[in-house]
């Protein structure tokens, strides 16, 4: 029997974002090159968001620099849909080598030869290089805390899509990161009764005097930080674009209706538990916002900028009673809490990836991206290089880095082949 083997120079899998942006950088450099794809392109963002759901950042700023957005005003935040179509029509424009419906079923290094043979849904492949796209928010996770009742309804917030999905009853939504805070605001928008369980949280103010706060951790030099703040590793980001972009305020939120309690703990026989820490996770969320207006307002001045003063903004809401008398403990039966949202983040499957490129605790092995297993590469991690690396325009520039990388990689290889 015959086995038809593609012989290719790098191999990209998944092609979201980070997978586009990579061909796309292949593409400049001439490195020969095919992007795996298990669905369809920018997948994700079709199936795995709530319907509402706008990207985080306006237009002018959450997109590759080649191409803005078709008919949209740059401080527009554009909807989920139409950042999808944005990566097609990229991949249409720049004329890139995408295969969809392709699974990367294993990847394997060969033997007493360079490269590596990757099986896939539609045959082999043996490449010299890999780059696993496949994103960073693929698994979601839920707790092993989550209780094992049959009468309750419990989603992640990868599955949540609208409040007409969820039954009758209260809803507790627990996470507050950028996805847990704008289902419980759309869901109480919606007239259902929620609690919302908050943790240690990042709250950047949607702007200030003038600039979206994109902006202004573009130009005080924190998208582009190597690493966050010691202490602060595991603390969420809440920021949306929603309603034309507002400042995620828990203070606002409890007037609205919401209901905060703290960090959830356990479940047993029908009780949850909460952290006495939402004063604290709301005090330190404030100190995050006020010395972002901080450090704008310096900026503004050593740079002479005539921005205007923006003194309201400085001015916080009283604390709301939940956090002088917060919620420790709920009957769920009696609160009538019907469904939990668990928006508690993701984390990666690499069981198809066979190479030395993992910790013991399965973490990729990498600087920048360049992984320990020579020719393999990871892009679309939180912090592979800087704070922006997981979004749109992060990701754009670590791929220029790794097809630097490996552009430098097949000039080694080359050294007197050519001769
Ligand atoms: C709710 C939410 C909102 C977000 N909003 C924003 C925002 O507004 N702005 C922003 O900049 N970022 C945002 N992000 C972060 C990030 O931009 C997105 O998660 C984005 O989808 C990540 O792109 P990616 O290419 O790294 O991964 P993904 O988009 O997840 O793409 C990975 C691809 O790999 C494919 N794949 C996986 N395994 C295989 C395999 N074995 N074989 C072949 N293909 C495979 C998948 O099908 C998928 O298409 C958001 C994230 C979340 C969770």
């Amino acid at each position: 029997m015959t086995v038809n083997i593609t012989d290719i120079d790098t191999l990209i899998v998944g092609a979201g974002q980070a997978g586009v942006a990579m061909s796309e950088h292949l593409s400049n450099q001439n490195v020969p090159h095919i992007l795996l794809e298990k669905s369809r392109i920018a997948e994700a963002w079709r199936t795995s968001r709530w319907d509402s759901l706008v990207a985080n950042g306006p237009a002018w700023h959450d997109r590759f620099p080649s191409m803005e957005f078709p008919n949209a005003e740059p401080d527009a935040f554009i909807p989920k849909e139409k950042v999808a179509d944005y990566f097609n029509a990229y991949v249409e424009k720049f004329n890139l080598p995408v295969r969809t419906s392709v699974e990367v079923f294993s990847v394997t290094k060969n033997t007493n030869a360079s490269g590596f043979t990757v099986e896939t849904s539609k045959g082999t492949f043996n490449t010299q290089r890999l780059v696993s796209a496949t994103g960073a928010f693929q698994v979601p996770i839920i707790p092993a805390i989550a209780p094992k009742d049959p009468e309750l309804y419990q989603i992640h917030s990868a599955k949540y899509r609208n409040p007409r999905q969820l039954p009758d009853g209260s809803i507790l939504v627990i996470g507050a990161g950028s996805s847990g805070v704008q289902i419980a605001d759309e869901l109480q928008r919606a007239g259902k009764d929620v609690y919302l369980s908050v943790g240690p949280h990042d709250r950047p103010p949607r702007s200030y005097r003038g600039r979206d706060f994109v902006w202004w951790l573009g130009v005080l030099g924190l998208w582009d930080a190597a690493a966050n703040e010691p202490g602060k590793e595991h603390v969420t980001i809440a920021v949306s674009g929603a309603h034309g972009g507002q400042t995620i305020d828990f203070r606002e939120l409890s007037k609205q209706g919401l209901k905060l309690i703290g960090r959830t703990e356990s479940f047993e026989n029908g009780i949850v538990s909460f952290r006495n820490d939402l004063a604290n996770s709301i005090r330190n969320g404030d100190d995050n916002y006020l010395s972002l207006l901080k450090r704008a307002d310096e900026y503004i001045a050593n740079n002479g900028l005539d921005l205007p003063e923006e003194p309201e903004a400085h001015q916080l809401l009283a604390d709301p009673e939940c956090m002088s008398n917060p919620t420790l403990e709920l009957d769920l039966k009696k609160a009538g809490i019907t469904s939990i949202i668990w928006a508690t983040g993701y984390t990666t499957d690499y069981s198809w990836l066979k190479v030395d490129a993992f910790d013991e605790n399965n973490q990729p092995k990498h600087h920048r991206g360049v992984s320990s297993e020579a020719g393999v590469y990871f892009l679309g991690l939180p912090w592979l290089s800087r704070r922006g690396s997981t979004f749109i325009w992060g990701v754009w520039h670590d791929a220029k880095y790794i097809a630097d990388q490996i552009v430098i990689q097949r000039q080694y290889q080359q050294y007197r082949n050519d001769a």
